[in-house]
């Protein structure tokens, strides 16, 4: 049927495949399943492409079976339901993107209905409108508790040999449309183990970078801070855990490519000095720099000693959390301010992180930017997100079927 939806995810270290019923202007999860290969890579204290590759071939077969099966108990739908597939093309490990794309060809073929490549950063944006319509109603009736009648879909498929066959009628319950959906332009904001990138997103899904990380993304900073402070792979959802119950002002850890950090750091401040940092400033706009802070952790715990960070992680946890979040939530909204949105789309793997959000909600407050984000089961990466982005484009006329498996292909130059 033309309105369901698979979407396969395995760009790294998460095989992830979801049902997704198009509804008019939304979409039903019918399932999201996922398997994360944590366990194969934290031995190494990160991803091993070669050991990644092999995961998902051995569990692409059983995560689709899965959310397949998921999907029958919810609604009735088989395989043969299927009107279309999504999957990761770009960017990623290329052994890990090969078997997702290579699966989702296969299967298509077989299906006789169309595969289409999806840019991994626009999932993690669809997440964040997906949620959109998936909030719950203002009278407070969570989703969970919002009645669903599985849809009932005709016996016969009306669609066979039919790349593009019409839609047929399916009764379905969907969840209440709350809002409008969201028309660009707006700025958004990617954050997750691989990328830390700020759009402008306008009109036909063209990007402009408004900045990016010159070196470790926001995910990383996380995971490898963590990692020298002994915690588990990866490290930002245990951090963010610590630092729950930590002072996030314990130690003020750098904020890299902030004016006011550049102006503090420096001795003999006159108005020329002045003057050169502001224009350094202006030059790196909304760029990011998360390296430093590996080594500013490093020389922390030598200095302090292994015992007096262990009894303070939670503090050190807060501290080094809030130096992310400020640099990030501080930039994102400079960024969305200057190029005159009124909304902001938070997406990817650290978008999941509490004080991210409060803190990036708190200045979207203050400026009257609307911010936008994931539940948090759809930040982190999924296989609902490639669907419903490749609904995004369909709606707009712009999806097509590219099947190009690419390592790196930014967004936007
Ligand atoms: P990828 O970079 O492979 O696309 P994801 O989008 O799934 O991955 O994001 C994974 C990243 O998100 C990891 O670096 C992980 O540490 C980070 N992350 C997940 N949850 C949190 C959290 N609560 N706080 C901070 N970082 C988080
Ligand atoms: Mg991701």
């Amino acid at each position: 049927m033309n309105n369901l939806w698979l979407g396969i995810e395995t760009s790294c270290d998460d095989t992830a495949c979801a049902v997704l019923l198009e509804t008019e202007n939304s979409a039903e999860i019918l399932s999201n399943e996922l398997y994360s290969q944590i366990d194969e890579h934290k031995a190494w204290g990160g991803v091993v492409p070669e050991l990644a590759s092999r995961a998902h071939l051995e569990k692409i077969v059983p995560v689709v079976e899965t959310a397949l099966q998921k999907a029958k108990e919810k609604a009735g739908v088989e395989l043969a339901d299927i009107g279309q597939i999504a999957f990761t093309r770009c960017p990623g490990l290329m052994g890990s993107l090969l078997v997702g794309a290579n699966f989702a060809l296969g299967l298509a073929k077989d299906l006789e209905i169309a595969a289409y490549g999806i840019h991994h950063l626009e999932g993690h944006l669809a997440a964040a409108l997906l949620n959109q319509s998936l909030n719950p109603p203002s009278n407070g009736v969570s989703l969970t508790e919002t009645p669903f009648s599985p849809p009932v879909f005709s016996a016969r498929r009306a669609d066979e040999g039919n790349l593009n066959p019409p839609n047929l009628a399916v009764n379905v319950n969907t969840s209440p449309i709350l809002r409008p959906s969201l028309e660009p332009p707006f700025a958004a904001l990617i954050v997750s183990g691989g990328h830390t990138e700020l759009y402008l997103v306008k009109d036909n899904f063209e990007y402009v970078s408004l900045g990016r990380t010159r070196d470790d993304a926001a995910g990383e900073a996380f995971d490898k801070c963590g990692k020298i402070m002994g915690l588990g792979y990866p490290a930002g959802a245990e951090i963010s855990r610590l630092a729950s119950g930590g002072d996030p002002h314990f130690y003020e850890f750098p904020r890299a490519l902030q004016f006011s950090s550049l102006r503090a750091e420096n001795a003999t401040r006159n108005r020329k000095a002045d003057e050169f940092l502001e224009t350094m400033a202006n030059l790196h706009k909304e760029e990011f720099s998360f390296s430093g802070l590996k080594t500013a952790v490093s020389r922390y715990i030598s200095e302090h000693g292994e015992k007096f960070v262990q009894e303070n992680m939670p503090n050190i946890c807060a501290s080094l959390q809030e130096a992310i979040v400020d640099i990030l939530s501080q930039k994102a909204v400079t960024a969305a301010e200057k190029a005159g949105v009124g909304s902001l789309v938070l997406g990817g793997g650290v978008s999941a992180n509490a004080r991210l959000r409060e803190l990036l909600q708190e200045r979207c407050d203050k400026k009257g930017l609307r911010l936008i984000y994931p539940q948090k089961e759809l930040c982190t990466d999924n296989g609902a997100m490639i669907a419903y982005a490749a609904i995004l484009r369909k709606r707009k006329g712009k999806l097509e079927r590219e099947v190009k498996v690419k390592s790196w292909n930014p967004l936007a130059e």
